[in-house]
């Protein structure tokens, strides 16, 4: 008998041949004239489906071209809260009501985070940690600094991310909001969403989980964990274009008590009403300030019902195994060549993207990126490996990786 550590791993194209998932490819825009070998950046901008294009030259001809003005009364007004319903269903695990596509990820975090904090009589503190993303700790600097708050600082481990124990250290009677990322963008950490999120509510506290990175790669339940707010990104796993609108959750326990700051028309009771002062809408609209961007919001449309087709469980399965196969492939290629696995081993614990150092890695991403091996680079040292579960292929993974390893060996 043979025993299993006597067995090769498998090879790239033996994965591919037993996915699955593998025909979902050529759903996707083919890249002109064979210039992608390997795209591994879908985590920070999701290729086009195909049917993309079709539906905007269709919404371009019918909804906007054809009826014109009327498609508001028609469609549109309903459509930032009707597209968040979708993706309550299909990948957020939130009931109707509660989600919306709106601004920016940073203008929402602004709007909510604000909300959590001024629904938070009696205490001050937001709660962040060190390692989010600039843009997550900058709003957060920002609110600091135009109220009477104060930010709580936690300084995780890079490689095992928060974890329920930083967050325990750190919260009490003051703690009015808590901030982080469900997957981490620079090592890929996933934090343990239900613990923290527990944790946070027993101590008083609002959770809001910045879920741009697992957004369409990691199955979500913020109902089921109680998750009191949430903002994300549209373009990344959901494929929804450069500067696609992001969405934005409120649990429905809190729609009636949280006020945003930035109060515009469309987010008034009656919109249309004219009225002489702002009063905000009794449901989630309430958080929308301006005319949603209807034509921003059409793509990620496309995959959310592609995701509904293929299921949230089957999309985190090949992410795994993309991720495992990614790590193998890094500890055999680049590890002997001076650099350093900067993810978690352990797939429970790790989203959709691996991150590797090397002090060269910022040259070797510019010299992939002009021959069509596209992973993206985070100083100092990050070169991130991004793996769209239903664009990537287990052989396109190998190919980037080979390529990584014949620049590095080339510039040392
Ligand atoms: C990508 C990302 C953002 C981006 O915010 P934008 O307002 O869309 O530029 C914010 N937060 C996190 C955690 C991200 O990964």
């Amino acid at each position: 008998m043979i025993k299993s550590t006597e067995l090769s791993p498998p090879t790239s194209a033996q994965l591919d041949a037993k996915d699955r998932l593998a025909p979902y490819r050529d759903y996707f825009v083919e890249p002109e004239g064979g210039s992608v070998i390997a795209y591994l950046d879908g985590n920070s901008l999701g290729r086009p489906l195909r049917v993309t294009a079709a539906n905007l030259a269709a919404f371009v001809q019918g909804e906007w071209g054809t009826s014109l003005i009327r498609s508001w009364d028609e469609k549109w007004m309903d459509e930032p809260t009707a597209v968040g319903d979708r993706l309550g269903e299909v990948v957020l695990g939130a009931a109707p009501g509660q989600s919306f596509i709106g601004d920016s990820t940073s203008v929402l975090l602004y709007k909510l985070l604000r909300a959590g904090l001024d629904g938070q009589p009696g205490r001050n503190q937001i709660v962040i940690d060190r390692d989010n993303f600039p843009t997550d700790r900058f709003i957060v600097e920002g609110i600091a600094a135009e109220l009477d708050a104060e930010i709580v600082w936690i300084d995780p481990d890079p490689l095992t991310g928060v974890t329920a124990e930083d967050v325990g250290a750190v919260i009490g009677p003051r703690t009015a909001v808590v901030l982080l990322s469900h997957v981490a963008y620079r090592s890929g950490f996933l934090a343990d969403a239900p613990t923290i999120t527990s944790m946070v509510k027993a101590a008083g506290g609002l959770m809001m989980w910045d879920i741009s990175h697992s957004i369409g790669a990691v199955p979500l339940e913020l109902d089921a964990w109680g998750v009191d707010l949430a903002v994300g990104c549209t373009y990344k796993y959901l494929n929804g274009g450069p500067g696609a609108p992001a969405l934005a959750y409120v649990n429905s326990s809190l729609l009636s008590s949280l006020r945003q700051p930035i109060w515009g028309w469309m987010g008034a009771a009656d919109p249309f009403g004219m009225s002489a002062n702002f009063e905000p809408a009794a449901t989630v609209r309430r958080f929308i300030t301006g005319t949603p961007p209807i034509l921003a919001m059409q793509p990620l449309k496309d995959m959310t019902e592609l995701i509904a087709e293929v299921g949230m469980d089957a999309i985190r399965e090949k992410s795994i195994a993309l991720t495992e196969h990614a790590l193998a492939l890094a500890e055999e290629l680049l590890v002997p060549l001076g650099a350093e696995i900067a993810s978690p081993r352990d797939p429970d614990r790790r989203g959709s993207h691996v991150s590797v150092n090397h002090p060269l890695f910022g040259e070797v991403t510019a010299r992939l990126w002009e021959q069509g091996v596209i992973p993206d680079f985070r100083p100092p040292h990050g070169l991130r490996i991004g793996l769209s579960p239903l664009s990537t292929s287990f052989a396109e993974v190998q190919a980037g990786i080979q390529a990584i390893r014949e620049v590095l060996v080339s510039l040392t």
